[in-house]
């Protein structure tokens, strides 16, 4: 008889975590806006979480909270078991190479007087974890499809896609247990942005990277990701397997990214779009955060916040419909959604 045994425990943990930013104000300390308002969720070893939504709201906050660049106000966070942001100046140094951070700008994340080998190579030496940092240097550029003749050249003697596989292979030289990579390629031409993407999927199935990564663009995020969260305004409001959230978005809000996306064959019924811009983080609206742009409003929705809900495959979806009509068409013929109710 075979024993089940139980699923490996996720390597990233996070639960009802929040994030308020510093207050201002010198003599009547004002509080920050609320950034993140309480999300829970799990990264599983080996996997990629794609993380989608409008600038502003609470991505680049998430990614730093997940390496341990700055600390929740509210709720917690683990990876590998561990808090990513340990007190003390010796612990924080260590978690370091276990966490990397792969920011949008590699300019401004590289030092510009250093040459290439030697800043992949301070990684390593600075851990202990090679016996020949510059060797190993050479052997990263040559796996990021650079050349040995890179290591001697300076960041702006780089193209952008060339730096930006520079800070990608000094972040994976460490063999880092979690990686957030935040808009790795938004900075780069679309030509140059797809051999980048491809890269990444390729060191992702070799040496089967854990992270987030994270996007105002669902269609990149799909390319690398295993599942997908989309926030809007500090929430998630979708969570879900990327080719489900993609091919078929169940809240308005996802609904809404893809539509603003995809052109429709001719022919074909409009995609919801999005309209409006977002409200402001320090002052949200009531109940759903998202009813001032949502074309599906209740009066409910004005009011009371949607809790996060099973949608089946694995999804979880933070809405009082049940399903929304797929199109605007069909939302004006006849409304064919169904409310959840408690
Ligand atoms: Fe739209 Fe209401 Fe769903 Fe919010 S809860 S997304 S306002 S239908």
């Amino acid at each position: 008889m075979s024993i089940a045994l139980p699923p490996p425990p996720p390597l990233v943990d996070v639960t009802a975590l929040r994030f308020a930013a510093p207050g201002t104000g010198r003599l009547i300390r004002r509080p920050g806006p609320q950034i993140l308002n309480g999300m829970s969720f799990r990264v599983a070893r080996g996997e990629m979480l794609g993380v989608v939504g409008e600038s502003g709201c609470g991505k680049s906050t998430l990614g730093r909270l997940l390496a341990g660049l700055d600390r929740p106000t509210a709720g917690h966070v683990t990876v590998g078991g561990d808090d990513p942001a340990p007190r003390g100046r010796r612990a924080y140094r260590q978690s370091r190479a276990r966490l990397q951070y792969v920011f949008q700008d590699p300019m401004s994340a590289l030092n510009p007087r250093l040459t290439i080998g030697y800043q992949i190579a301070e990684g390593l030496r600075a851990h202990g974890l090679a016996a020949d940092p510059g060797r190993a240097a050479l052997h990263w550029l040559e796996r990021v499809g650079l050349s040995a003749a890179h290591a001697a050249r300076y960041p702006h003697q780089l193209s952008g896609g060339q730096r930006q596989r520079v800070v990608i292979a000094r972040a994976l030289s460490v063999d880092p247990l979690f990686t957030v990579f935040d808009e790795p390629v938004s900075a780069l031409d679309v030509s140059v942005q797809a051999q980048v993407l491809n890269l990444l999927a390729e060191l992702r199935r070799e040496l089967g990277l854990t992270g987030v990564f994270i996007s105002h663009d669902l269609r990149v995020v799909r390319y690398v990701s295993d599942r997908i969260a989309v926030i809007y305004l500090g929430e998630i409001v979708e969570i879900g397997p990327a080719d489900a959230v993609f091919h078929h978005p169940l809240h308005p809000y996802s609904r809404a990214l893809i539509g603003a996306l995809l052109s429709p064959a001719p022919g074909t019924a409009r995609r919801s779009r999005l309209t409006g811009t977002p409200p402001d983080i320090s002052a949200p609206p009531p109940g759903c955060r998202f009813h001032p742009r949502c074309p599906w409003a209740m009066d409910r929705c004005r009011v009371e916040a949607p809790a996060p809900r099973p949608a089946g495959d694995g999804r979880q979806v933070s809405c009082h419909l049940d399903r929304p009509p797929a199109t605007d068409a069909a939302r004006d013929r006849a409304p064919q959604h169904r409310e959840v109710t408690a």
